[in-house]
């Protein structure tokens, strides 16, 4: 069978966690901060290290099958791919935002206003959604010190935390874009079986990332009470205890209601909870 290629970023804020993700579904290879292509010993596919600019258009003209790259990047360059599965990292915000003191309240008076950004495509289709004609500068790099330079009365960029914004004296103001990052391919690969054969992989490692393995011991009077608050993949298991009328329960449960499930497990009787990471779920 063909050998896949996949792309990636180089270096930047997706690279680690773009080469984990490989990793964790089993893929070997080398990782050299050097190469610009890898070949993976124990699968057929090369990994292709780029700019995270080129991925979306590398991806569409076949030269990559497919690619790892944020939401954003691929908005902005209008490419044509598939949308292969949603990866949980590299989150963030495209958004507008003003000078602390901006005489600018709401979005209308954005008009005839200029707004600095990388993201001019994304930031165009917005405004025009909103009937808003402003002067977009289209700028490489640095977009938060515009504003105090004067160069222009907002910027639009990507926004995680808020701190870049806070400490250049700005404020967000409107949300353009969520974006995380994506797997995509060339049109027509997710009918590829080794395509389908790493969606897989990667499906069960998010899946297991967003759950935890738990094992608790419960007097069996209090199991009923217990099981109620597990739903588990299946089923929990149940384990007889060498302590008579004590037996341990097996489950696993979702990251997000973590801490809430186990107060509530604890006040149903559970004790001795072991929590443990898991590596994959294959269902
Ligand atoms: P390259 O050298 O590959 O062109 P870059 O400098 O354009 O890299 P990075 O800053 O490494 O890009 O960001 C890569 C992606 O990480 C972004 O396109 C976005 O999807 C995501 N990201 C997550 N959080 C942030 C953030 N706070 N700021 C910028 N990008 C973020
Ligand atoms: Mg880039």
């Amino acid at each position: 069978m063909k050998t896949l290629k996949i792309a990636i970023q180089k270096s930047g804020r997706l690279n680690e966690k773009s080469v984990e993700l490989l990793k964790n579904c089993g893929l070997n290879f080398e990782n050299y901060k050097s190469s610009l292509i890898s070949p993976v010993s124990n699968f057929p596919l090369e990994i292709l290290f780029l700019r995270d600019d080129d991925i979306p258009e590398y991806v569409q003209d076949g030269i990559a099958d497919l690619g790892i790259v944020g939401e954003n990047v691929i908005e902005e360059t209008e490419v044509t791919v598939s949308y292969l599965q949603r990866l949980g990292f590299g989150k963030c915000s495209l958004k507008i935002a003003i000078t602390n003191n901006s005489d600018i309240k709401e979005l209308g008076d954005l008009e005839g206003r200029s707004i600095a950004t990388t993201y001019p495509v994304i930031l165009g289709k917005f405004l025009q959604k909103q009937n808003i004609h402003a002067d977009i500068r289209t700028i490489s790099g640095s977009v938060e010190i515009s504003p105090g330079l004067g160069l222009s009365d907002a910027i639009c960029d990507l926004v995680s935390t808020g701190g870049t914004l806070k400490s250049n004296g700005l404020k967000s103001f409107a949300d353009v874009m969520a974006s995380e990052a994506i797997l995509i391919g060339s049109k027509g690969s997710e009918n590829n079986d080794l395509v389908q054969e790493l969606i897989q992989r990667i499906q069960s490692v998010l899946r297991a990332k967003e759950t935890k393995y738990v094992v608790l011991n419960v007097e069996k009077t209090n199991l009923q009470n217990v099981l109620t608050l597990l739903p588990g993949v299946k089923s929990p298991s149940v384990l007889p205890l060498a302590e008579e009328g004590w037996v341990a329960v097996h489950t696993v449960i979702p990251e997000r209601d973590f801490w809430d499930r186990i107060s509530q497990l604890k006040q149903a009787g559970a004790q001795g909870i072991v929590v443990m990471p898991i590596e994959k779920i294959i269902l």
